[in-house]
């Protein structure tokens, strides 16, 4: 039994397995590859995901960088015309969609069903993401144990092999430059575990923007030279921006590129080049904004660049040489590439999974993320508590974790949660989070002293939830236990918190004391939450259905074809052998039928048989086999009968 993890990027997946006495690995797909194109195309009648996806041959309804719109464009709706229907793509479908063809990849790889995993999202997402992220995984048939931060993936993997502790503890900067977005954490190691210090980030600067840079400058360049508008051209823009790649690619090992596309638009041949120097040029924007999140990281953590023991640096985004000189010098020192770049991060989920798993002997090796955002909690409106910064869960909390609110409440009321930032709040959310409605109750009686006690939990995902509630009210021996009570009443009296407390308690501990006069009654009230934004118990049901039959409908195709091939195959393996080994076993009428069979079978299946039902082509293997079949029966009864007497010669 695997334990595996999966970081979704925006560009490529990789899925990481832990095998028990095997270490961990990065698993290949179907075609020997470990980076998965993180992309849909949904062809005329299947879906093609990740390596068979194809934006060139379905340049209008091929699905690209999924995890930006999950994380800025959570509202993102697409109508797409499919199989004679209309559907409605959402960035948490989607994102169902690539981790369920990630499941099948690691299923066929490990040959065992996979379910319980470890998934990587980036620091920044907002609570919504993380909500969108376990739907998708749930919708995908994936059961994500917890959610850990990409830079803090990376920094197990640094972690849990190092031995040599010059200090007690270690202050490593990790840096990772992917597709979309440019994250750093600061990471304080010690032998027995680690602490992330400080999370920050760029979610807006990654290798695509270098892709864009150099797509406007081209795209400029041809339409002065060739009098071509790339930009009203799908097809076009697909490949312009593909071969961009490519020279920003060629950049990083070479001092100059040329670029050239046969055909780009209207017939034309375009030619263009460009050297190093000039593209550093025209991204000097971007480049400088790699040291941003880097010096707010080290300002959060409250460490300084002096007393850093390495930068690493992952994520093929930085494979840019200017970007590595920016760093040098802004560090004092090289970053280190010691890490697998690109495998880090879902080699860190395998391994965080290991960790959780029953059947895993990991050394004890405690990880301590933080959130990089603070999350706040008022009632109905007035802010419950102040602690520090008006947060329950300021920036730099570690998670999971859970705090007891405790104030006197005596009927229904709203908790809501919302982020607290002077700088904003995440990439695509709203201040507002989710709200949770506790009752509907009402005390009956008065003079109860009724308390609430509100478990809030930063949940193993990042996600913050009210757990439980629970109202506590003072009775005495001979009243009656029904004097606190749920009631159906929505009777939301003016809300006062009287006092605010936050402990971190484990259980809130109420007394049922017979020995005093007094006797406290503790009841649990029901919470029903409300994530602002967020997908409605109907919505994931609608998504997991509709993904059921996206899945039943490509599992059909695929099915199809094999039978297709199948009758082809046995076409092609009858025709060869009919005058050659079957020959002696087959009359020559028989062998006319067969031939006869097999020639108008070909032909039908490059005729209008190209395009069938799995039904037709069986009926059509089926006929075919009833021809053949007691001819190659025949041949395989003799061949047997000559092995036995050879193995009866033999002894
Ligand atoms: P993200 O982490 O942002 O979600 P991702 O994990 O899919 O995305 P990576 O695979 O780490 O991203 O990096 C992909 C980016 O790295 C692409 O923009 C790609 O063009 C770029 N890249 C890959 N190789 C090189 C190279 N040799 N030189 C420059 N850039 C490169
Ligand atoms: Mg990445």
């Amino acid at each position: 039994m695997s334990v595996v993890g999966f970081d979704v990027g925006n560009n490529t997946c990789i899925i990481a397995a832990a095998k028990p006495g095997a270490g961990i690995e990065a698993l290949l797909n179907e075609e020997s590859k470990r980076e998965i194109p993180a992309s849909i195309s949904f062809s005329e009648k299947q879906r093609l995901i990740g390596s068979s996806s194809s934006p060139l041959l379905y340049p209008s309804s091929t699905f690209s960088q999924i995890k930006q719109l999950i994380l800025a464009h959570p509202k993102y709706r697409h109508r797409l015309s499919y199989l004679n229907r209309k559907i409605t793509l959402t960035p948490t479908h989607l994102l169902a969609m690539l981790l369920s063809h990630l499941k099948i990849i690691a299923e066929r790889s490990l040959k065992s069903p996979v379910s319980d995993c470890v998934l990587s999202l980036p620091s920044y997402a907002s609570d919504l993401a993380r909500r969108s992220y376990l739907n998708a995984a749930h919708i995908a048939g994936l059961n994500p144990l917890l959610f850990i931060h990409d830079t803090t993936a990376t920094a197990l993997i640094y972690g849990i092999y190092k031995t040599d502790y010059p200090d007690d503890k270690l202050h490593v900067v990790f840096i990772d430059i992917g597709h979309s977005d440019t994250q750093v954490s600061v990471v304080a190691f010690e032998p027995g575990g680690m602490h992330v210090l400080s999370h920050a980030s760029d979610p807006l600067l990654g290798g695509r923007d270098f892709d864009q840079i150099l797509f406007k400058h081209f795209a400029e360049q041809f339409k002065d030279r060739y009098k071509i508008d790339v930009r009203s051209n799908a097809k076009a823009c697909v490949r312009l921006r593909a071969a961009c790649e490519k020279v920003k690619k060629v950049l990083s090992a070479n001092v100059e590129a040329p670029i050239s596309i046969e055909c780009l638009m209207n017939d034309k041949d375009v030619r263009g080049f460009i050297k190093r120097e000039e593209f550093e040029k025209l991204a000097s924007g971007l480049l400088e904004r790699v040291l941003v999140p880097c010096k707010k990281a080290l300002e959060d953590a409250g460490v300084g660049i002096d007393t850093l023991h390495s930068v690493e640096l992952v994520g093929s985004g930085s494979r840019i040489p200017a970007i590595v000189r920016i760093l040098t010098e802004f560090f004092g020192k090289e970053p280190g590439r010691t890490l697998n770049a690109s495998e880090s991060v879902a080699r860190g989920c395998a391994l965080q999974c290991a960790k959780q798993s029953p059947l895993f002997k990991v050394r004890r090796y405690e990880v301590h993320d933080a959130m990089a955002y603070s999350v706040g909690f008022a009632l109905e409106g007035n802010k419950v508590c102040t602690i520090s910064s008006d947060a329950i869960f300021p920036k730099g909390h570690s998670f999971p974790n859970l705090k007891v609110l405790s104030f006197d409440r005596s009927s229904t009321f709203r908790l809501e949660a919302f982020y607290v930032d002077d700088n904003g709040v995440p990439l695509g959310a709203t201040a507002k989070i989710s709200s949770f409605l506790v009752g509907p109750f009402q005390t009956k009686k008065p003079g109860g002293n009724p308390k609430v006690k509100v478990r809030i939990h930063l949940n193993p995902y990042g996600i913050a939830v009210v757990g439980s509630v629970l109202l506590i009210e003072d009775d005495t021996k001979d009243t009656d236990s029904s004097q606190a009570s749920c009631s159906n009443s929505s009777n939301t009296q003016p809300a006062k918190a009287v006092e605010s407390e936050i402990s971190e308690e484990s259980e809130p501990t109420v007394v049922d004391s017979t020995t005093t006069e007094k006797l406290s009654k503790r009841f649990h009230l029901p919470v029903t939450e409300t994530a602002f934004g967020g997908m409605t118990e109907t919505g994931f049901s609608g998504t997991q259905e509709l993904e059921k039959q996206l899945a039943d409908q490509d599992k059909l195709v695929e099915q199809t074809k094999e039978k297709k091939n199948a009758l082809e195959a046995y076409v092609y393996d009858v025709r060869n052998k009919l005058f050659e080994r079957y020959r002696s076993f087959a009359t020559e009428s028989e062998r006319e039928e067969i031939s006869m069979g097999l020639q108008q079978t070909e032909e039908w299946l490059y005729s209008e048989g190209d395009d069938e039902t799995e039904t037709v082509y069986s009926h059509f293997l089926e006929d075919l086999k009833k021809l053949a079949d007691p001819v190659i029966n025949r041949y395989k009864e003799e061949a047997a009968r000559a092995q036995a007497t050879r193995k009866l010669l033999q002894t």
